[in-house]
């Protein structure tokens, strides 16, 4: 995906690379405080992106959404600049391209595609933070102290500094939001199962891994369709850990793993990978320990 503050270099940083602490699986709601672009093709998320880019304060998020678009500005792994209270350090920052006052005069529709938008984007920082910590993100709000506490969840920058700001404003519409983001992870769940019960079916009728890894790469296509970004983010490193693991095997014994064994081994890692959500590498280090004790 592409990081709009990457290839638009701001004037003034934006971001911090490497953070400070691990995250915790907080996300911190704002608006940007926009003139919402309700009249044809909405820029709103652009402009935005542009203002960051530009402007010479500091000031930034992970992700813009309007209702037609998200725009990545910052890499998950990064600290953003979007909450003044010291938690930049744990938490991602999202925010609506609108006003926090706004959200009672814009077209219901148009709401309801930024809120959609919104909760797309959510999902794709919890799967991260999924991958990265093994932390689930919560559909549900914390409070300014549990958020510091390190609690996991969805928290608005007005509760974290409520001297200095209102965002995103009494009237967001948080039922719709946590209500859709939970149900893109249950999509999500759902798909894992469908990985796995393709994967069974596999395994019974003793296909050859060539049929496996088609079986898995259809299931995750079809989750693509769903959920594109957490598809690209899974399907990568499932086809290179296969091959380091074809690897190591050459290594250690001379010779890549029978097509029997090598079935198991996509099967094993098809589980960590889709239906876990774990990345691939811990599974890759695993194996080439237990390669390593064998020998
Ligand atoms: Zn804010």
């Amino acid at each position: 995906m592409g990081v709009y503050l990457e290839d638009n270099p701001p004037k003034r940083s934006q971001f911090r690379k490497k953070r400070r602490a691990e995250v915790t699986g907080a996300i911190v709601i704002h608006t940007a405080e926009n003139k919402p672009d309700i009249n044809g093709p909405d820029r709103g998320a652009e402009n935005v992106a542009k203002f960051i880019a530009g402007r010479s304060e500091s000031g930034s998020y992970h992700s813009v959404v309007d209702s037609s678009s998200v725009l990545h500005l910052v890499r998950y792994e990064w600290e953003a600049f979007h909450e003044g209270t010291g938690g930049n350090r744990w938490s991602l920052g999202l925010t609506f391209a609108t006003k926090a006052s706004e959200w009672q005069r814009l077209p219901p529709k148009w709401v309801d595609d930024i809120i959609s938008n919104g909760a797309k984007e959510a999902r794709a920082m919890a799967d991260w933070v999924k991958a990265t910590v093994d932390v689930d993100v919560p559909a549900r709000r914390i409070s300014a102290s549990e958020y510091r506490a390190g609690e996991a969840g969805f928290v608005t920058h007005a509760e974290l500094d409520p001297g200095r700001r209102s965002d995103p404003g009494s009237q967001f519409p948080w039922q719709d939001f946590l209500d859709q983001f939970e149900e893109l992870g249950n999509i999500a769940d759902r798909d894992a199962e469908d990985v796995d019960e393709k994967v069974d079916d596999v395994e019974e009728s003793d296909e050859t891994d060539e049929q496996l890894s088609e079986a898995v790469t259809v299931v995750s296509a079809t989750a693509g369709s769903q959920n594109g970004q957490r598809t690209a983010a899974l399907e990568y490193p499932f086809s290179l850990a296969l091959d380091d693991i074809d690897e190591l095997y050459r290594a250690y014994k001379g010779t890549r793993p029978s097509s029997k064994v090598r079935q198991e081994i996509a099967k094993d890692l098809a589980r960590h990978v889709f239906a876990d959500g774990n990345d691939s590498y811990g599974f890759v280090v695993d194996v080439e320990k237990r390669l390593r004790t064998e020998e």
